[in-house]
């Protein structure tokens, strides 16, 4: 799928064209994504390249680097992941304690990342690791490009609630990278992972209204198929997610192009929410046969799948607590909570 796109020259549509995008403006992008979502595509393999190493190489990698990576990012010939969250440190990523250190001209890297999406497709990841021995938090970190195809690399899937496994355990064990494949000053990882963090919720996130219309139009299906649809409480939990959907969008629409700061976690804290309750309408709304999987090899259904999967998006991309916590201090001005 992604081979054919990236042939169209529908990869990377936002990045400049000097950089092997199409240079779309904002409101152009929020039409190829919309147009993509849809037509029913599949999620893209190489999203982290793409939507998130590929724009912090052009804002801050050096002029090899982006020479290096971003033609394979456009062509999906490499793909990425990302190694920031460690078993000690997830919410609190200045915990890090991956380490690197420079040894003959190369970095030595050893430690273990977790939750890592997609590594097991990965031909390289962004790794935030320690390299300034006795550093604490936020200092002493950089940002290192690491092949994940190499001996000290060993990935170990992690079996989900859905019984798939899009995320893992990579363990670095005198893995190595080239001294020159760090991005931004050694050191200065910190600022790095977290421009890279700022790209996160682009502009597909407009797309993603679509797909969600397109899951609770599955839901309100199901809901007619099983008869549910005559029950006042999932008629009300329909109304309520119509409402819902709309006010995100609204929402989104408004901040999109603007500084995101809070506005990202508005909207996060918004979307997670009302996609987990969602997850929920589509068991009420499935009725007993929500219950069932229906023949070997016992595969879940689309809302089974959503019902499960749906309970990760109050996680990722920075909790619902740590949305509230970025809404509290720089929105509303409360106290900021005590640092460790
Ligand atoms: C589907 C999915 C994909 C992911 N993909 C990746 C990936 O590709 N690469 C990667 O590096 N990571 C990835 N992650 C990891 C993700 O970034 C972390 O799970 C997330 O940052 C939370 O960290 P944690 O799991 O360590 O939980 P913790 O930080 O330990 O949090 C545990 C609980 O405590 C709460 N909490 C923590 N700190 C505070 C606070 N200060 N105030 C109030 N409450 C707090 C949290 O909200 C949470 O409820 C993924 C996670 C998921 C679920």
């Amino acid at each position: 799928m992604e081979p054919a796109l990236a042939a169209g020259g529908w990869t990377c549509v936002g990045w400049p064209v000097e950089f092997g995008g199409r240079g779309l403006s904002l409101a152009q992008q929020v039409i190829f994504h919309e147009e993509y979502a849809k037509a029913n595509a599949p999620g893209r393999v190489n999203h982290l390249g793409e939507e998130l190493l590929g724009p912090t190489l052009i804002e801050l990698g050096t002029d090899e680097q982006r020479a290096r990576f971003l033609p394979k990012i456009v062509a999906v010939e490499e793909l990425w992941c990302q190694g920031y969250s460690e078993p000690g440190a997830g919410s609190d990523l200045a915990a890090v304690s991956t380490r690197a250190r420079l040894v003959d001209g190369r970095w030595v890297i050893n430690g273990q990342k977790i939750w890592t999406s997609l590594a097991q497709q990965a031909d390289w990841c962004f790794v935030v690791a320690r390299t300034e021995e006795g550093s604490a938090r936020h200092h002493g970190l950089s940002y290192l490009l690491v092949p994940m195809d190499q001996p000290g690399v060993e990935v170990r899937p992690i079996i989900q609630l859905t019984g798939t496994s899009e995320f893992n355990e990579v363990f670095f064990d005198d893995a190595e990278t080239a001294a020159d494949l760090v991005v931004g000053e050694v050191g200065g990882g910190w600022a790095v992972a977290m421009a890279t963090l700022g790209y996160e919720r682009g502009v597909s996130t407009l797309a993603q209204q679509i797909a969600f219309r397109r899951e609770l139009d599955a839901v309100i299906a199901a809901a007619r198929a099983s008869g549910t649809i005559d029950d006042p409480v999932v008629r009300d939990g329909i109304a309520e997610a119509q409402v819902g959907l709309e006010v995100i969008r609204l929402h989104a629409l408004r901040t999109l192009g603007g500084e995101q700061g809070y506005n990202a976690s508005v909207t996060k804290l918004l979307w997670a929410q009302w996609r987990r309750s969602l997850g929920e309408l589509a068991m009420a709304a499935a009725g007993p046969l929500a219950l069932t999987v229906s023949e070997a090899p016992y595969e879940l259904d689309e809302l089974q799948t959503l019902f499960l999967f749906s309970r990760a998006d109050t996680i990722y991309g920075g909790s619902d607590e740590i949305q509230r916590n970025v809404i509290a201090e720089r929105l509303l001005g409360l106290p900021r909570e005590a640092r460790p």
